[in-house]
């Protein structure tokens, strides 16, 4: 018995090592690739129910690897969170939106781009300012930016995370609650939230064709964003009969593989107006 458990002991002890050296690594290579401009932003499209419309896109930030190729961010936010980076990485993510917003405005096409926010961001108590910042040396309408938060973010500090998105509001932005359904706010929480739009988890909706209580879940989750007056878009339509259901309860805005998976922000506008004049 006491063999075994020093044995165990061992192993769990060596793995353990080996996870925290490779966690070093990363975060090392994570500040190299935040320095070195080996993050990429890719945007997915959002459309329209009724007209079939591109009405505005997520940021999703990658990571081109020089050796492990292109990284998806689970693998590396939360991380960036726990080290203390998602401050930069944020930061960049934001200057690359802005560039991305400008370009498209001076091409006189311009379309929304919402960025995620971690909860980490929420609590910085400078990032209301900073954005200000970009809105001062770009010049763009503050209306074409939107940002994401999860409820878990709110939820870490709801009273800090609350005033961050008053500042951000009295900018101009738009809001909009991620991930609807997954967290724990409480309703009279969100109805205090200077929100524009939630969007439904992506769990309930690739659910709701096979499974009636997830299609219960996001019909409601509809009626009541609608009764909130808030916009309410739809993650992971990943096929037509998802679209086709969504359409049916009134959700607002699609957003999934079924419209487009996330392209290179550079490939965004051209083919996005290709495809939709098809
Ligand atoms: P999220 O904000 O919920 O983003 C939606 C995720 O769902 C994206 O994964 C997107 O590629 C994926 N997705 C879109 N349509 C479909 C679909 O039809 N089916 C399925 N199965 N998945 C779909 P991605 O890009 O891997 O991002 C994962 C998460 O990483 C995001 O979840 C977000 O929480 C975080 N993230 C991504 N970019 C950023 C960023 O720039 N900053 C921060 N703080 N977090 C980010
Ligand atoms: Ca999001
Ligand atoms: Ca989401
Ligand atoms: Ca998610």
């Amino acid at each position: 018995q006491a063999l075994r458990s020093a044995v165990n002991y061992t192993i769990f002890n060596g793995s353990l090592d080996k996870e925290c050296t490779r966690h070093v690594s990363l975060i090392a290579e994570l500040h190299h690739a935040i320095e070195h401009d080996e993050l990429r932003l890719y945007c997915q499209p959002k459309i329209q129910f009724d007209t079939g419309k591109l009405c505005g896109a997520e940021a999703l930030v990658r990571w081109q690897h020089p050796e492990r190729g292109l990284v998806e961010p689970d693998l590396f936010i939360k991380l960036a969170e726990q080290a203390g980076m998602i401050t930069s990485l944020t930061h960049w993510i934001l200057e690359a939106a802005f560039r991305h917003i400008y370009t498209l405005e001076q091409a006189g096409r311009p379309s929304p781009l919402a960025v995620n926010l971690s909860a980490r961001d929420l609590l910085d108590p400078r990032l209301a300012e900073r954005i200000r910042g970009l809105f001062l040396t770009w010049g763009i309408d503050p209306a074409h930016l939107q940002f994401e938060l999860t409820e878990s973010a709110l939820m870490d500090d709801p009273g800090g995370a609350l005033a961050t998105l008053n500042q951000l509001k009295a900018l101009g932005v738009q809001l909009a609650v991620d991930d609807f359904g997954t967290g724990y706010s409480s309703l009279s929480y969100l109805q205090r939230l200077p929100a524009d739009t939630i969007k439904i988890d992506q769990s309930f909706v690739g659910a709701m064709i096979a499974d009636q209580e997830s299609d219960t879940i996001v019909r409601s989750t509809i009626d009541l964003g609608h009764n909130l007056g808030l916009h309410v878009v739809a993650e992971g339509v990943e096929n037509r009969d998802i679209w086709n259901r969504l359409a049916t309860l009134g959700c607002d805005i699609a957003q999934g593989y079924f419209v487009s998976r996330p392209i290179p922000v550079e490939q965004f506008d051209s083919s996005w107006h290709a495809t939709l004049a098809a």
